[in-house]
Protein backbone atom coordinates (compact mmCIF):
# COMPACT_ATOMS: atom_id res chain seq x y z
CA UNK A 1 0.00 0.00 0.00
CA UNK A 2 1.08 3.33 -1.04
CA UNK A 3 0.17 6.60 0.72
CA UNK A 4 0.99 9.81 -1.12
CA UNK A 5 1.04 12.81 1.75
CA UNK A 6 1.95 16.42 0.98
CA UNK A 7 4.30 16.85 3.88
CA UNK A 8 6.20 14.23 1.81
CA UNK A 9 6.32 16.07 -1.04
CA UNK A 10 7.04 18.90 1.33
CA UNK A 11 9.83 17.23 2.24
CA UNK A 12 11.79 16.44 -1.09
CA UNK A 13 11.33 19.22 -2.31
CA UNK A 14 13.32 21.27 0.85
CA UNK A 15 16.04 18.39 0.19
CA UNK A 16 16.40 19.27 -3.69
CA UNK A 17 17.18 22.80 -2.18
CA UNK A 18 19.12 21.65 0.38
CA UNK A 19 20.87 19.46 -2.22
CA UNK A 20 21.81 21.92 -4.55
CA UNK A 21 23.17 24.13 -1.73
CA UNK A 22 25.32 21.75 -1.32
CA UNK A 23 26.02 21.15 -4.43
CA UNK A 24 27.15 24.38 -4.98
CA UNK A 25 29.28 24.48 -1.96
CA UNK A 26 31.56 21.44 -2.71
CA UNK A 27 31.98 22.20 -6.39
CA UNK A 28 32.39 25.87 -6.59
CA UNK A 29 33.82 26.04 -3.56
CA UNK A 30 37.48 27.43 -4.25
CA UNK A 31 38.94 24.05 -3.08
CA UNK A 32 35.71 22.44 -5.13
CA UNK A 33 37.62 23.39 -8.07
CA UNK A 34 34.75 22.75 -10.34
CA UNK A 35 35.70 18.74 -10.30
CA UNK A 36 34.09 16.49 -12.88
CA UNK A 37 31.05 14.57 -12.40
CA UNK A 38 32.02 11.56 -10.45
CA UNK A 39 34.98 13.21 -8.65
CA UNK A 40 32.24 15.82 -6.83
CA UNK A 41 29.68 12.50 -6.25
CA UNK A 42 32.88 10.72 -4.79
CA UNK A 43 33.47 14.23 -2.51
CA UNK A 44 30.12 14.56 -1.25
CA UNK A 45 29.61 10.80 -0.42
CA UNK A 46 32.41 11.41 1.88
CA UNK A 47 30.14 13.63 4.13
CA UNK A 48 26.56 12.67 2.79
CA UNK A 49 23.98 11.45 0.44
CA UNK A 50 20.91 11.81 -0.69
CA UNK A 51 17.95 9.95 -2.80
CA UNK A 52 18.95 10.76 -7.01
CA UNK A 53 22.44 12.72 -5.86
CA UNK A 54 24.01 11.70 -8.79
CA UNK A 55 21.39 12.43 -11.60
CA UNK A 56 21.42 16.12 -9.19
CA UNK A 57 24.95 16.29 -9.71
CA UNK A 58 25.14 15.74 -13.30
CA UNK A 59 22.25 17.68 -13.86
CA UNK A 60 24.03 20.58 -12.11
CA UNK A 61 27.53 20.07 -13.83
CA UNK A 62 25.56 20.19 -17.42
CA UNK A 63 24.20 23.51 -16.28
CA UNK A 64 27.28 24.93 -14.65
CA UNK A 65 28.89 27.69 -16.82
CA UNK A 66 32.07 27.28 -15.50
CA UNK A 67 32.68 23.75 -16.55
CA UNK A 68 30.71 24.08 -19.75
CA UNK A 69 33.66 26.96 -20.78
CA UNK A 70 36.14 24.27 -19.75
CA UNK A 71 34.87 21.52 -21.56
CA UNK A 72 34.64 23.93 -25.15
CA UNK A 73 38.28 25.02 -24.14
CA UNK A 74 39.40 21.78 -24.15
CA UNK A 75 37.88 20.72 -27.29
CA UNK A 76 39.58 23.43 -29.06
CA UNK A 77 42.52 23.21 -27.53
CA UNK A 78 42.50 19.43 -29.08
CA UNK A 79 41.27 20.46 -32.28
CA UNK A 80 44.00 22.81 -33.34
CA UNK A 81 46.36 20.91 -31.82
CA UNK A 82 44.98 17.88 -34.62
CA UNK A 83 44.79 20.88 -37.56
CA UNK A 84 47.85 22.24 -36.96
CA UNK A 85 49.41 18.93 -38.40
CA UNK A 86 53.08 19.72 -39.55
CA UNK A 87 54.95 17.24 -41.10
CA UNK A 88 57.66 15.05 -39.97
CA UNK A 89 59.61 14.42 -43.12
CA UNK A 90 61.33 16.81 -45.42
CA UNK A 91 59.28 17.17 -48.47
CA UNK A 92 56.39 15.47 -47.44
CA UNK A 93 54.30 18.88 -47.94
CA UNK A 94 55.58 20.64 -50.61
CA UNK A 95 53.81 23.77 -51.61
CA UNK A 96 54.20 25.02 -55.34
CA UNK A 97 53.64 28.55 -56.65
CA UNK A 98 54.37 31.04 -59.75
CA UNK A 99 55.61 34.42 -59.22
CA UNK A 100 55.66 36.79 -62.31
CA UNK A 101 55.61 38.16 -64.99
CA UNK A 102 58.95 39.56 -64.57
CA UNK A 103 61.73 41.37 -66.64
CA UNK A 104 62.15 38.93 -69.03
CA UNK A 105 66.05 37.37 -68.86
CA UNK A 106 68.84 36.99 -71.20
CA UNK A 107 67.79 33.21 -71.52
CA UNK A 108 64.22 34.93 -71.70
CA UNK A 109 62.93 33.67 -68.56
CA UNK A 110 60.07 35.55 -67.50
CA UNK A 111 58.33 33.63 -64.58
CA UNK A 112 59.74 32.23 -61.05
CA UNK A 113 58.28 28.91 -60.20
CA UNK A 114 59.01 28.38 -56.57
CA UNK A 115 59.03 25.51 -54.27
CA UNK A 116 58.58 24.92 -50.78
CA UNK A 117 59.00 22.55 -48.39
CA UNK A 118 56.59 23.05 -45.70
CA UNK A 119 58.82 21.33 -42.74
CA UNK A 120 62.46 22.77 -43.36
CA UNK A 121 61.12 25.94 -45.26
CA UNK A 122 63.99 25.20 -47.67
CA UNK A 123 62.80 27.40 -51.31
CA UNK A 124 63.68 26.92 -54.82
CA UNK A 125 63.17 29.21 -57.33
CA UNK A 126 63.64 28.60 -60.95
CA UNK A 127 63.15 30.65 -63.86
CA UNK A 128 61.24 29.60 -66.44
CA UNK A 129 60.07 30.93 -69.48
CA UNK A 130 56.57 30.32 -69.73
CA UNK A 131 54.01 29.07 -67.47
CA UNK A 132 52.18 26.52 -69.78
CA UNK A 133 51.58 23.03 -69.28
CA UNK A 134 54.80 21.64 -70.85
CA UNK A 135 57.12 23.76 -69.05
CA UNK A 136 55.97 23.68 -65.26
CA UNK A 137 55.69 19.52 -65.44
CA UNK A 138 58.86 18.93 -66.89
CA UNK A 139 60.70 21.83 -64.31
CA UNK A 140 59.12 20.34 -61.75
CA UNK A 141 60.92 16.72 -62.40
CA UNK A 142 64.35 17.91 -63.48
CA UNK A 143 64.36 20.66 -60.54
CA UNK A 144 62.31 18.42 -57.86
CA UNK A 145 61.62 15.20 -58.43
CA UNK A 146 64.90 14.03 -60.10
CA UNK A 147 66.99 15.76 -57.26
CA UNK A 148 65.02 15.06 -54.09
CA UNK A 149 62.18 11.94 -54.95
CA UNK A 150 58.67 12.70 -55.07
CA UNK A 151 56.62 15.11 -52.80
CA UNK A 152 53.33 13.72 -51.52
CA UNK A 153 51.68 16.41 -51.61
CA UNK A 154 52.11 19.57 -54.21
CA UNK A 155 49.85 22.37 -54.28
ZN1 LIG B 1 31.58 23.82 -12.46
Amino acid sequence: MTRISPGAENSSERTKKEGRKILQKFHEQPTGGHLGMNRTFERIKLYTSWQGMKEEIEEYIKHCDICQKNKITQRITKLSLQITDTPEVVLQNCSMDIVGPLTQTFEGNIYLLTFQDELSKYTMAVPIPRQDASTIPRVFVEQIILKFGIPDITY
